[in-house]
């Protein structure tokens, strides 16, 4: 439990700054500020985190990024959580360009849930928003709903200006696959040259619009996973659509559940807050769990309250290097 009397059972870990992608909202235009090969954390170090989280009550662990699925070594290291006792869930978040080949071996290794980054279906939108290609992306989620994960869902990034037009055709698209899509207000976390804050649309912008032709019917008891997203039912369609309002949900950090573990193996208690515990030193300097396991009860003690994004928060460094 943190100081505010919340539960925090629940890690992601970045296991590489790395990306196939340049999302407008996430990578600088032309990064090189990449973590040198050294300073990332082996998969025997995330491991070893990995075993002291689950000892102190940590039971949901997700692998994200960076691209997770551009780290060579990703299914060998969903197999070796899954043997960690304590380990009850295991996520991974990916734009999904990979999945298509690792769906299988990764729900094989004991890989529980998925989610997919698709902030467009028309590939011009895509391309201008990724720098990807969207068929790459479909290909990836058509195989993870063909091997069955569990409680997968599409995530949006709201974009005014990039995606508006892309919303009614994500929710369908989405709904086709027997899937939620959740919609996410732009955070400040990374400053890039192609995006500035006329981008931000907020989720009850997007929530009006929608109303404009199908009722949103609240289905307030349902929680998919442990995520913050409220979400809601089109009454014409049924189809299922998450709104996660980070910048405009009153409390929306009440029910926090979480902290993150960077590539380069920075404990972080909040996304929207600067400060991290450097565990690589630690790690690395051959102190025992007992160490390790009183530096995550500090990062536990200084979670903040809230995040500080609609205050003094100015990004030290890209969200790929923190893990989303
Ligand atoms: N590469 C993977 C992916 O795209 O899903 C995992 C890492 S990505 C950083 C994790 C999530 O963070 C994605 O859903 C992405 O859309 C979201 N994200 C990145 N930058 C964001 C921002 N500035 N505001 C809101 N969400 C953001
Ligand atoms: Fe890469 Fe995911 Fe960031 Fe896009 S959101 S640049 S896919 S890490």
């Amino acid at each position: 439990m943190d100081a505010c009397g919340r539960i925090i059972d629940y890690l992601r870990l970045s296991i590489t700054d790395r990306c196939n992608e340049r999302c407008l909202y996430c990578m600088p235009e032309g990064y090189c500020g990449w973590e040198q090969t050294p300073d990332a954390l082996t998969s025997e170090e995330i491991l070893r985190v990995v075993r002291v989280a689950a000892g102190l009550g940590f039971r949901k662990f997700r692998l994200t990024g960076g691209e997770p699925l551009v780290r060579r070594d990703v299914v060998e290291l969903v197999r070796a959580m899954r043997g960690i006792p304590g380990v009850e869930r295991i996520g991974l978040s990916t734009n999904g360009t990979r999945l298509a080949t690792l769906a299988a071996p990764l729900r094989e290794a004991g890989l529980d849930t998925v989610n997919v980054s698709l902030d467009a279906l028309s590939p011009e939108a895509y391309r201008r928003i990724t720098g990807g290609r969207v068929e790459s992306a479909i290909a990836g989620i058509r195989a993870a709903v063909a091997v069955g994960y569990e409680r997968m869902k599409l995530n949006t990034v709201l974009l005014r200006g990039h995606n508006e037009a892309e919303i009614r055709p994500l929710i369908r698209f989405a709904a086709g696959l027997g899937l939620p899509l959740r919609l996410i207000e732009l955070m400040p976390v990374t400053e890039t040259e192609g995006l500035d804050e006329t981008a931000f649309l907020s989720v009850a912008e997007v929530m009006d619009e929608l109303r404009r032709e199908e009722e949103l019917i609240p289905a307030p008891n349902l929680r998919l996973g442990h995520g913050p997203a409220k979400y809601f039912r089109l009454a014409r369609t049924g189809a299922l659509v998450g709104f996660i309002g980070a910048l405009t949900t009153p409390h929306f950090c009440d029910t926090c559940n979480r902290m993150r573990l960077t590539a380069d193996g920075q404990l972080r208690p909040c996304l929207g807050n600067d400060g991290e515990i450097d565990l690589r030193a630690l790690l690395r300097s051959g102190t025992g769990n007992a160490g390790l396991t009183a530096q995550f009860r500090a990062a536990l003690r200084q979670k903040p309250a809230r995040h500080a994004f609609c205050g003094e928060y100015a990004p030290c460094r890209p969200m790929t290097a923190i893990g989303g």
